[in-house]
């Protein structure tokens, strides 16, 4: 089984994700580590973003790799730990050239496709249901307002966790800023000519503004049962 959640940034997609992984035991595939993964790469190495060719060769070249854990999953660039190095504001920026390279996405994809021949997978990202996995059993595309996603987004960089807490606040100018760039990410992400941003024709759409965590997974565990 395949399961592709798409959506824009802090939708709730790797949290939603993580937690179907778990309760149905499927690999979880987050395609949005291995870019940034990519981006971390080729600021490392000192190449400009908009050598788009150097940038093609670096991600050509990389190991991007998922170690499971309890609480999250371990990204592993060329066998280092780069799970809290990827998610930097510096990167948050610093990715959106780099996957809007057509040449960087065709060896991302062909990397999550070949985790995705290994078994049952839930893939998160913006093109899993329109290009990675267009076959996918099930299709989610996710989506919550703006407000709703930089405040998840502040928590969470907070260390703290806005789904499972309703009453969780966070520094309105920092709220303010990453809405900024959330909405700087999504018009970048689908506007982009190589596999923008946007739902499969057969997705469902999911807003969870208003809904817990649970609700979402459940809503999407019931689609998994009936696509059996
Ligand atoms: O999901 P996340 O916010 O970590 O993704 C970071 C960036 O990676 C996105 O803003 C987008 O530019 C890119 N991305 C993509 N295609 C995917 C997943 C992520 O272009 N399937």
């Amino acid at each position: 089984m395949k399961v592709a959640i798409d959506g824009p940034a802090g939708s709730g997609k790797s949290t939603v994700a993580k937690a179907i992984a778990k309760r149905c035991g499927l690999t979880l595939l987050d395609t949005g580590a291995m870019y940034r993964s990519a981006a971390l790469a080729c600021l490392k190495r000192g190449v400009a973003l908009d050598d788009a060719e150097t940038v093609a060769a670096v991600a050509r070249e990389i190991k991007i790799s998922f170690v499971p854990g309890e609480d999250r999953q371990t990204v592993l660039l060329d066998g280092e730990d780069v799970t809290d190095a990827i998610r930097t504001p510096e990167i948050d920026k610093a990715v959106t050239p780099v996957s809007a390279n057509p040449a960087v996405r065709e060896a991302m994809v062909l990397q999550q496709r070949a985790i995705g021949e290994q078994g049952d997978v839930v893939a998160e990202g913006r093109d899993i249901g329109t290009v990675v996995f267009p076959d996918a059993e099930v299709k989610v595309f996710l989506t919550a307002d703006p407000a709703a996603r930089a405040l998840r987004r502040a928590v969470q960089r907070d260390g703290g966790d806005a789904a499972k807490d309703a009453t969780a606040t966070a520094d309105q100018s920092a709220v303010a800023e990453i809405m900024a760039d959330l909405i700087r990410r999504d018009e970048a992400d689908s506007t982009r000519a190589a596999s923008p941003l946007k739902p499969a024709e057969d997705a469902v759409h999911i807003d969870s503004s208003d809904k817990t965590v649970d609700e979402v997974v459940g809503l999407i565990v019931k689609m998994m049962e009936e696509a059996r």
